[in-house]
Order: C-alpha cells, then sequence, then structure tokens
C-alpha cells in the first residue's frame, strides 16, 4: 500500500515555495480542523495526513531527504513524527495556530516565575514645626512578610510543592471555545504550575503571614506637603525569589497659626502701629527658633515686605536655606484717649497747611486732563 504524495495531499507542486507551503497547510487545517467536523473520521484523517506531509515540507532538509528518496527518506529516520491527536498538532505547529486560532501553546514554562513584590504607601502627617526642622518617626506598617515556618515556600516542612497535574506544569491549558483555542491560566495551580500539597499549617500555604513591622523613618529637614520617601525594600515581599517591594511614605505637613510656606520661604505677616510706620522702630519677629530683631524704617507702608536672609526653611538634601519674608501690616487705631485725639487733630492741621499738590495731580491724571 502506497503512501499519498506529500505535494499531492497540500495540493502544491514539487517548487513551490516555502510559503506557499504554509499558505496551503493553513488552508487544509482550517478546512479539516476537527472542531469544524466533530465525529468525522475522513477529515480526521485529512487534517492528520496534511500535518504530516507539512511536517516534513516546512523544514528544508526533511523535504531535501523526501524529494530525492520519497517516503522512506523521511520514514523512520528520526525526523518523522507520528502525530497521535489534534493536540500533538497544535503543540508542534504552535507558529502557524497561534495567529490562525488565536491559540498559542503553553511553552516550556517549568515552575513559577518570580514575582516582586508590591510596593507599599504609607500617609503620614507631620507637624508644620517638625517638617521644618526635621524629625524621625516609628512607623508601625501591616506587611506581609515572608512565613518564617516554611521559609515562604507555603509547604509543610519536610514536603516540597509537586508539578501541578492539571496543566502539567506549564501553568496553562488550552479551551476550545467554538472554533478556537485559547490559553488560560491553569484554574488548579493559578499559573503557578505547581501545587502544594501539604500547606504550611502557619500560612496556610500562602507562604507570608501578616505581620505589623516597627519602621524608624527619618524625616529631613525642609520636607513639603507631598513629599515621598522612598525606603527601599520595605514593602511587600517578592514571590519565588522576586525582589521585596518599596515603602513609600508621603507626608503630609500641617498648617500653622502663623507662618505660611512658599516653596523653602516663610512668609509671616507683622502687625505696627500707624506711629510705628512713621517713625519706624525696631520690633521682634517671630522665627522657627528664636525670635529676631527687625528694623521698621520711617515712613513704611502697610503691605511693603522685608526680607530675612536664610531665616526660612533648608532644601532638604542641600545646604541651601530659605528666606523669611516679613509683610507689614499698619494697624488704625480704634480707641483714642482725649489727649490722643487733641495730638491728631493738631497734626491732621500740620497736613492741611502743607500744600497739596500730590493729591490734586492725582485727580488731574485720573480725569486725563
Ligand atoms: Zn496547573
Ligand atoms: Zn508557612
Amino acid at each position: 500500500m502506497s503512501k499519498k504524495d506529500y505535494y499531492e495531499i497540500l495540493g502544491v507542486g514539487r517548487d513551490a515555495s516555502d510559503e506557499e507551503i504554509k499558505k496551503a497547510y493553513r488552508k487544509i487545517a482550517f478546512q479539516y480542523h476537527p472542531d469544524r467536523n466533530p465525529d468525522d473520521p475522513d477529515a480526521e484523517y485529512r487534517f492528520k495526513e496534511a500535518a504530516e506531509a507539512y511536517e516534513v515540507l516546512r523544514d528544508t532538509d526533511k523535504r531535501a531527504r523526501y524529494d530525492q528518496f520519497g517516503h522512506d527518506g523521511v520514514n523512520g529516520n528520526g525526523g518523522f513524527q507520528n502525530f497521535q491527536d489534534a493536540e500533538d498538532i497544535f503543540s508542534a505547529f504552535s507558529d502557524i495556530f497561534g495567529d490562525l486560532f488565536g491559540f498559542s501553546s503553553g511553552g516550556s514554562r517549568r515552575g513559577p516565575r518570580p514575582t516582586a513584590g508590591a510596593d507599599l504607601r504609607y500617609n503620614l502627617e507631620v507637624s508644620f514645626h517638625d517638617a521644618a526642622k526635621g524629625t524621625e518617626v516609628d512607623l508601625q506598617i501591616p506587611k506581609r512578610v515572608p512565613c518564617s515556618e516554611c521559609d515562604g515556600s507555603g509547604s509543610e516542612p519536610g514536603h516540597t510543592p509537586e508539578t501541578c497535574q492539571h496543566c502539567g506544569g506549564r501553568g496553562q491549558v488550552q479551551q476550545t471555545q467554538g472554533f478556537f483555542r485559547i490559553a488560560t491560566p491553569c484554574p488548579v495551580c493559578r499559573g503557578e504550575g505547581q501545587v502544594i500539597t501539604h500547606p504550611c499549617p502557619k500560612c496556610k500555604g500562602r507562604g507570608a503571614v501578616k505581620e505589623t513591622r516597627n519602621i524608624k523613618v527619618r524625616i529631613p529637614a525642609g520636607v513639603d506637603n507631598g513629599s515621598r520617601l522612598r525606603l527601599r525594600g520595605e514593602g511587600e515581599p517578592g514571590e519565588h525569589g522576586g525582589p521585596a517591594g518599596d515603602l513609600f511614605v508621603v507626608i503630609y505637613v500641617q498648617e500653622d497659626e502663623m507662618f505660611q510656606r512658599q516653596g523653602q520661604d516663610l512668609l509671616l505677616n507683622a502687625e505696627i502701629s500707624f506711629v510705628q510706620a512713621a517713625l519706624g522702630d525696631r520690633i521682634e519677629v517671630p522665627t522657627l527658633d528664636e525670635p529676631v530683631q527687625m528694623d521698621i524704617p520711617k515712613g513704611t507702608q502697610s503691605g511693603e515686605s522685608f526680607r530675612m536672609k536664610g531665616l526660612g526653611l533648608p532644601h532638604p538634601g542641600s545646604s541651601k536655606v530659605g528666606d523669611l519674608h516679613v509683610t507689614i501690616q499698619v494697624k488704625t487705631p480704634t480707641k483714642l484717649t482725649k489727649r490722643q485725639e487733641e495730638l491728631l487733630e493738631e497734626f491732621a492741621k500740620l497736613e492741611e497747611e502743607r500744600p497739596r499738590t500730590r493729591v490734586r495731580n492725582f485727580f488731574k491724571k485720573a480725569m486725563g486732563d
């Protein structure tokens, strides 16, 4: 009984290119696919026959041997692959079925892959003064740590995880949905490729337990609202030898009654009397440390601002320091004694005797005259 010619099976000429052979095979595989022809032995035979032909003709060496010696050149020569079922064909030609049926073989993945642990975020509220001066805080971080009983393996000591029977350790299973075959994570081992047969009693097979860890965190002087501190390796533990995640401490700075902040500069309002503004004075100004003396020059206007160099906030991680800006608010007296009133009236009379050119000029300008 003579075997059918491979070129004939695929319906191509002896001089067909690789691309033509591939195309011809795809067409036949599509036509006689078992999903499309359930319980049809003839279709199944054609499907397998085409796979066998393609298996030989797609390979340059095998094709050359077949061209020279016919079936004898490839049968029993180590190169022949006997397909038992469609599953074999799918795994052999995943390159073709990958785009034809939306299927990709699980590959040779063995065992679980190392994955990095998740990052953690901790919101930390600090006082205005602590943010300005820097401080050290103890954080209680609830986090997962590798189980000490099983060293994070999840298996009871003395046992090791076994290769998943359901997926053969691939971590993936192929499902048929209508005409399509789709690879999905194995439901038994959840894609790990291994199953824990004897779960560790402490962590119930999870490999990690929840714990509260105390971590000392140094808050650098000058941190601002929203500053993030990164503590490497203090996040969740990695899995299967992967690195631990990081812990991010996000700073929220409380407001201060006296100071406002603009970057590393401090802003402060200082009230003085109209007499101090007119005659000048030396006043006391609060700072982050001890109060300092500041000279108010004669004739200071309300809203005028004075800069005190270097009395602001330090830049974290540098030697630069911001400034303190003092904005003057001139206060108008609301309660006057009889004597004060008399003096002010006298003062007003003196003002009237002075030529009021400045005011007149202003009005001329404003009227466009
Ligand atoms: Zn599995
Ligand atoms: Zn354990």
